[in-house]
Formats: C-alpha cells, sequence, structure tokens
C-alpha cells in the first residue's frame, strides 16, 4: 500500500514517524509525500498546545473529501493527540478508520493489515513498554539520526501534558542502543542525537530524585557511544537539570563526542513560579548547575525553554526570568504563551494572565534574545570554527551550512568534493542574525 505520514509536533514525533516509515518499508509498503496517491493516511499527532491539536483535526476532518472519493481510503490517527482522546476521536471524526496511542505504535503494520481485511475501526490506546524495543528501525543515509533512549516522563509539571499520553518513563537497554548507534555510524551516520523528554534520568527507573554525585547511567552511555569509531558528534534533548551531577559534568567535558551546548530548559526565572510548575528546583539552584557546566566546559553555549504568562505571574516574576535569561546568556530560547491543557495540573488554576500581557512578555524576552545573540555572533567575526558539515544550504543553493559543537549554524562556500557530515574549519568572516558566514580553510 502507498501511505502518506504526516507528522506534527516534537523531534520524538518526528522519530517515531521515522520508525514507522521504516518499519513499513520493510513489510512491502511504500511512503508517498502525495495524498492523492495515497492508499492509507497517517496523522502522527501532538497534543502539547491546544493548537496542535485544532491543526491537527482540522486537517483530518479535510480528509472527508478524499475519502468519499476513494472509499477504501484508510485514515488513522496516533501519537499523543489519539492517545490522549481516544475512542471519542473516532466519535468525534466519522470518516477516521482509527486510532492508535503512543504506547501501541510498534502494532501499526498488523492492525492496519486486520483493518485492511476487516474495515472495523478500533481505538488502540493501552500502555505498553513493548512499545520501547519495537521502535528501533531508521531509514539510513542521512549524516545525522536520532535515537530515543527514553520514552515517557515521572515528572509531573504542572502545565505539562506529556506523562499523561506518553507514559511513564522507561529507559532502552544500553546494549539494544548501542547496537542501534554501531549499525547506524556503520551506514554511514557521523552525529546522533539521543531523544527522551528527560534524557539525563535515562538508566534510573523513573525515579524524579537527582541521583547520587557519583552515579549517572546517562554519563555511562555517553562513555560508550565515544567508544563506536566513526561517530563524530553526540547531541541529546531534552535534560532536566536537576541530573547534571559530578559524574556526568565530568564525562561530558571528557567525552570525544559530546557537543558543548546543553538544551537546559529553564521554564521560568522566579521561585513562586518554578514551585507552581512543579519544577523541582530553584532559580539558585539552576544558576548553580550552570556555574559547574561553564566552570567544567568555559565554551559550553546554553539554550533553554521559558514559559510566559503562567497563572499568577507577575511582573516581579517576570523581571526574574529576564535577569536569569540575561544571566546565563542563553544562544537560543524557545519561549512560550502559557495556554492550560486540560489534562494537566494547572489547567484546573485560572489562566490569570491577559494575552496582550503574554504577548508583551513574550516580545521583551525575544527582543533581549536577538540582541544577545547579535553581539555573541558579531564578537565571532575573525575567528575559525569547526563546523560538522550538513549539505546545500536550504535557503542559498550556492551555499553550504555546518553547525559549531556549540550549535550555532555557519554558511560557507563549498569546494569541489566536499561531504555531508565531516569535521571542516571555517574562517568567519561575518555575522548575521541567527547564522554566522565564513570560508572553508
Ligand atoms: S519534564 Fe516536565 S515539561 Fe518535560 S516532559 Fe516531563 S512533565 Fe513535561
Amino acid at each position: 500500500m502507498k501511505i502518506f505520514l504526516k507528522t506534527y509536533g516534537c523531534q520524538m514525533n518526528e522519530r517515531d514517524s521515522e520508525a514507522i516509515s521504516a518499519q513499513l518499508i520493510r513489510a512491502g509498503h511504500s511512503i508517498t509525500g502525495s495524498e492523492a496517491d495515497a492508499d492509507v493516511m497517517l496523522f502522527n499527532t501532538c497534543s502539547v498546545r491546544d493548537a496542535a491539536e485544532r491543526k491537527a483535526k482540522g486537517k483530518i476532518s479535510y480528509m472527508k473529501k478524499m475519502k468519499l472519493r476513494n472509499p477504501a481510503l484508510i485514515i488513522g490517527a496516533m501519537g499523543c493527540m489519539a492517545q490522549r482522546l481516544g475512542e471519542s476521536l473516532l466519535a468525534e471524526i466519522p470518516h477516521l478508520d482509527f486510532v492508535l496511542g503512543t504506547g501501541q505504535l510498534h502494532r501499526l503494520i498488523p492492525l492496519l493489515e486486520e483493518f485492511s481485511a476487516r474495515r472495523k475501526r478500533f481505538a488502540a490506546v493501552e500502555p505498553s513498554s513493548d512499545v520501547l524495543e519495537g521502535m528501533g528501525a531508521h531509514l539510513y543515509g542521512n549524516f545525522s539520526a536520532q535515537i530515543a533512549i527514553t520514552r515517557g516522563c515521572n515528572r509531573f509539571c504542572s502545565y505539562c501534558i506529556v506523562p499523561y499520553v506518553r507514559g511513564r518513563e522507561i529507559s532502552r537497554s544500553m546494549e539494544d542502543i548501542l547496537s542501534e548507534a554501531r549499525s547506524l555510524v556503520a551506514q554511514g551516520t557521523k552525529e546522533i542525537l539521543l531523544l527522551g523528554q528527560n534524557v539525563a534520568a535515562y538508566g534510573l527507573g523513573g525515579n524524579v530524585n537527582p541521583p547520587p554525585e557519583d552515579h549517572s547511567p546517562f554519563a555511562d552511555l555517553i562513555e560508550a557511544l565515544d567508544g563506536i569509531p566513526g561517530l563524530l558528534r553526540l547531541r541529546y534533548t531534552s535534560p532536566y537539570v536537576t541530573y547534571f551531577n559530578r559524574r556526568l559534568i565530568e564525562a561530558l567535558a571528557h567525552s570525544r563526542t559530546a557537543c558543548r551546548h546543553i538544551h537546559l530548559p529553564l521554564q521560568s526565572g522566579s521561585d513562586r513560579m518554578l514551585k507552581a510548575m512543579n519544577r523541582q528546583y530553584t532559580r539558585e539552584s539552576y544558576l548553580g548547575y550552570v556555574e559547574r557546566l561553564r566552570s567544567a566546559m568555559p565554551d559550553l553555549t546554553f539554550s533553554t525553554d521559558v514559559i510566559v504568562g503562567f497563572p499568577g505571574e507577575t511582573e516581579e516574576d517576570f523581571r526574574a526570568t529576564r535577569e536569569v535569561m540575561q544571566h546565563v546568556g542563553f544562544e537560543q530560547a524557545y519561549v512560550f504563551k502559557y495556554s492550560p491543557r486540560p489534562g494537566a495540573k494547572s489547567a484546573t488554576i485560572a489562566d490569570s494572565v491577559p494575552e496582550a500581557v503574554k504577548e508583551e512578555r513574550n516580545q521583551i524576552l525575544l527582543a533581549d534574545l536577538a540582541d544577545r545573540i547579535a553581539r555573541k555572533l558579531a564578537a565571532a567575526v575573525g575567528s575559525t570554527v569547526e563546523v560538522l558539515t550538513e549539505g546545500v544550504s536550504a535557503r542559498n543553493p550556492g551555499r553550504w551550512t555546518g553547525r559549531t559543537s556549540g550549535n550555532i549554524v555557519v554558511h560557507f562556500e563549498p569546494v569541489p568534493g566536499l561531504e555531508a557530515g565531516t569535521l571542516r574549519q571555517v574562517k568567519i568572516t561575518r555575522a548575521g542574525a541567527v547564522t554566522l558566514f565564513g570560508t572553508l580553510i
């Protein structure tokens, strides 16, 4: 069958969709980019914000026309929204054939074959840890690949729906991850991005308390991946700040492959807001972790996630967030305006901050960020940086892009024989708003 697969949401969903595509191809199906050509349409949905759900529902509803033209067409919804809504989504969208939850993705092919034979609508949303090992397939051939090392989350931040739609935190076996990484590198992968809602909690059995200073299975994993010849770079997202103990910091500082960039969600700089969000650290302890990381790796760059307008956020709370962001000097940040998620704990609290105030605070942080980045990039002009080449620039076919270990994008003129996935030195000649420009040396 020809399968059209549309993915919404985060890197975890992207990775799930890649694994599903690889499994479908192995089972003799093909992936098509054309909706008109498809025998099966799959929507891997997101539930992180109301807008994400409305977008997917709108798209699936629009497919009614396709189904009227082709009654044999099969339409399925998967992922976080499918998990959250389950059977009710089938009731809401009568032309939807099945709903597959986040714990059942590894069973797509047998369930699809059964539906093709019997055309009986179903919703499979039972949690299952089998999904962990069943989603390791890859579409090889790219210099960079993602490996999911954990699924789910046990932290229950009050604004977040993830623990309810992705289940309890479970870690894959280290041997399973290493064999997946070895086969990727054998197929030409040079950079691996480790994925998890909470990657640094890897191997801790879902324990949300910070591990002892000398214990970090995540550090063990990084050291084991360092041992794979041919792997040039290792990235990981997202770590929770309280897992950066001495063992992990030392492992990162001495790692051959781990990049000098950490995405370290802050969410707020106000202790009052952090408590209301059920984030298990304070402004001071967060800054303490940043200090420890920086003293071990002075060239480390940071990005972060921040929420503005959480219920009850005052001007003073917002100022505290702004101060912490200035103090850390984040190179990148994803700023989100708070929106209540049905099912998350904070949905029971009145959404008290007016939309206009959320937008104003959002714009202030983005302006701070743009100013800070422009100054940091301008300071890099004249320096030489090492990049991992990525390929032809999406915006300018006459240029290539690469990325520094610090996760800064660099544009440069290619030379004959240049390959993606190679480490090259670039002399920086110009700074753009968010990227650098230079010459290969
Ligand atoms: S750590 Fe918090 S914000 Fe992140 S996925 Fe878990 S519950 Fe959500």
